[in-house]
């Protein structure tokens, strides 16, 4: 690591067990993160600063006023203007030393494949399962980990997604749930988002225990939060319902 990679990943340079060798790990990954909303604000916020080599960052939408109450990527200046170009400028001014891919592409299961491009690890920062099931299915035919994040209200959860090692989206969402406005305070993307992130940066690294076959709840109403193994659905048309375990409570 050269003198200024030092100076700005200190402080998790000295996290015992990290080192440089994981920082190395992480200025040669490239991660896509589908979604540069809610969720995709915090998790790209913190692989950037982390230091994550390259990020393509994809979203078709643009920005709008009642987006502002959580996608702290944006701001009131970028209104109208695509959200993936957007974030690029926001991560790119916090950290000049990695790159930033922007996609302004609606994702399909025709291009998917292209929008993810040389990455090794997928971000889940969607806010619809019908598109989540467009990453899961290039996930598993392609053997690549998802990091998985929702959230409704107060409350989100997150897991881990590794062909031939867990289920899947499709078993954690075996039927598309009806769409519509979902209700959101801010805070809480931030905090999933935020473990999104984390998770990313336990596959990358191989540093610590990422949820693999298991999923997080939380819960910011009261503050509660579980962690619970799950299973797939044996006649999943995408994993055939995972492994058979074993996965840790
Ligand atoms: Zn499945």
């Amino acid at each position: 690591l050269d003198e200024l990679s030092r100076q700005r990943y200190l402080r998790q340079l000295i996290i015992p067990g990290f080192g440089e060798e994981a920082q190395r790990k992480l200025s040669d990954a490239t991660v896509f993160i589908a979604g540069a909303g809610g969720l995709g604000s915090s998790a790209a916020l913190y692989l950037a600063a982390a230091g994550v080599g390259c990020l393509r960052i994809c979203d078709d939408d643009v920005v709008e006023l009642s987006n502002l109450n959580r996608q702290i990527l944006h701001n009131e200046s970028r209104l109208g203007r695509n959200k993936a170009d957007s974030a690029a400028e926001t991560l790119r001014e916090l950290n000049p030393s990695i790159r930033i891919e922007p996609l302004a592409v609606r994702i399909t299961p025709e291009n998917i494949g292209e929008l993810a491009g040389r990455a090794l690890f997928l971000v889940d920062c969607l806010d619809n399962v019908a598109t989540r099931y467009i990453l899961n299915r290039f996930a598993w035919k392609k053997g690549l980990p998802l990091v998985h994040g929702g959230i409704n209200g107060m409350a989100g959860q997150v897991t881990v997604l590794v062909p031939g090692k867990t289920p899947c989206m499709q078993c954690l969402f075996p039927e598309e749930p009806p769409r519509g406005t979902i209700p959101v305070l801010g805070a809480a993307p931030g905090v999933i988002g935020s473990l999104l992130a984390m998770e990313t940066i336990k596959m990358i690294t191989g540093f610590g225990e990422p949820l693999l076959g298991r999923l997080f709840f939380w819960d910011g109403m009261t503050q509660e939060a579980r962690t619970i193994a799950w299973k797939g659905i044996p006649d999943c048309p995408v994993c055939g319902g995972g492994p058979p375990g074993p996965m840790k409570p």
